[in-house]
């Protein structure tokens, strides 16, 4: 879950009228923050030595270098953008293509240490700081680059055996010198659902491990051998004693801190409605109306996560406009 703060927007006071309304399915989610991408991965590109050995060496080809799930970013203009570095200048570390562009550059990452800053606005960023204000080329690069690094920073050595891994597949896969057994990035599914009442109130609650006031809609991982929908149902009478009905996809967003996919749905609770919390998990929830949050979150009552997340962009979509996100 999202737990940075984030700067906090102003309140709009009318919702817009074309977006309002009980009607599910709800819109599918679109332009999530970290669903953006503009750069051809150009997979059947990865295991091309003799293009890869040239794009590295081409003077247009930029590399960008990702540490413990940050990159360097010019933060000085409204729009952030990435700092790229030379293929020359790059460190050593784990490399591999993040695609090409429609000019036909080559991106790189390599997991290494960052460079030194070349400007006074450019700075060491995690993604939920950098995402939001990144245009789609760099956004999906980004999301890119930090997924791949924090496997190649952590998944270095083989689960068969012990022995130390090499990346192969341009960095998008590992191989084992010693028993020939290759890995793959790993990528945690999580899901995360807002569960709607009769009267269409929703479903909000608070972590135990959060302060008070900050809310957000139910989530969890999917375990082993489980559906996304299987995990939904099970999550939520775990955590509210809620038992839902029709279980509706909306989308999904990569959350590479360090390595999750949040799969977005909206559910209907069925019969009995009162919440029953597991306090382990939960320290309260309850139903809010339209009305009731717009209240609560004006007051500063309740806080919401923040646009980054597709926790935030679930709960606009039920509420039918904007909202802020103060974490
Ligand atoms: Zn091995």
């Amino acid at each position: 879950m999202p737990d940075e703060a984030q700067p906090t927007a102003s309140l709009p006071s009318l919702r817009s009228p074309e977006l309002t309304g009980s009607a599910l399915p709800g819109p599918a989610l679109t332009d999530l923050t970290l669903a953006r991408a503009e750069v051809d991965r150009s997979a059947h590109l990865r295991t091309d030595e003799a293009w890869l050995a040239a794009a590295w060496a081409d003077r247009r080809t930029r590399v960008l270098v990702v540490e413990h799930g940050r990159v360097l970013c010019d933060m000085g203009r409204e729009l952030a953008r990435l700092a790229f570095v030379s293929a020359e200048s790059a460190p050593d570390g784990a490399r591999f293509l993040l695609g090409i562009d429609h000019e036909g550059i080559v991106y790189f990452g390599v997991a290494g240490p960052l460079p030194e800053a070349p400007r006074e606005t450019v700075r060491a960023v995690p993604l939920r700081e950098a995402g939001p204000l990144l245009s789609d080329r760099d956004a999906g690069l980004m999301t890119h680059a930090v997924a791949l690094g924090n496997w190649h920073e952590t998944f270095t050595h083989c689960p068969r055996c012990g022995s130390p891994t090499d990346p192969i597949l341009s960095g998008h896969a590992r191989k084992c010198p010693v028993d020939g057994s290759e890995h793959f990035p790993r990528v945690d599914p999580a899901m995360i659902v807002l569960v709607t009442d009769h009267s269409d109130r929703c479903l909000l609650a608070r972590n135990a491990l959060w302060p008070e006031r900050r809310v957000s809609v139910l989530a969890g991982f999917v375990e082993a051998g489980e559906s996304a929908e299987q995990a939904v149902t099970r999550e939520v009478r775990e955590e509210t004693g809620i038992t839902v009905g029709s279980v509706t996809y909306l989308g999904s967003q990569p959350w590479p801190m360090p390595q999750s996919l949040m799969l977005g749905f909206r559910a209907e609770a069925v019969g009995d409605t009162e919440i029953q919390v597991d306090a382990d998990e939960i320290a309260e929830a309850r139903w809010y109306s339209r009305d009731d949050l717009q209240v609560a979150v004006e007051s500063g009552d309740l806080r919401l996560p923040p646009p980054v997340s597709i926790a935030h962009r679930i709960i606009e979509s039920w509420y039918g406009g904007p909202l802020p996100g103060s974490w």
